[in-house]
């Protein structure tokens, strides 16, 4: 895992699953997207862009204007400095 900030304390949202969730990257290209066909279902693989670090899936089914939830694995994410 690197130091790259990849997502803003003000995009997380509680979507009850557990998993830290976020409706937006922090900036445009810091998550970079790949096809996830594992265990029979078709995802959205998200990755960081700086180190290809696994770092959870994107699903199109967001509770905010931006329609996209970010379910992030919590082993795997580094939050916000603001929050640590
Ligand atoms: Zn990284």
């Amino acid at each position: 895992m690197c130091d790259t900030e990849l997502f803003d304390s003000d995009a997380k949202f509680d979507s009850g699953t557990g998993w830290p969730s976020f409706d937006r990257e922090i900036a445009d290209g810091r998550v970079t997207r790949i096809e996830d066909c594992s265990h029979g279902m078709v995802r959205t693989e998200a990755r960081c862009a700086a180190c290809d670090a696994h770092l959870g899936h994107v699903f199109p089914d967001g509770p905010t204007a931006t329609g996209e939830r970010y379910c992030m694995n919590s082993a795997s994410l580094r939050l916000d400095r603001a929050e640590s």
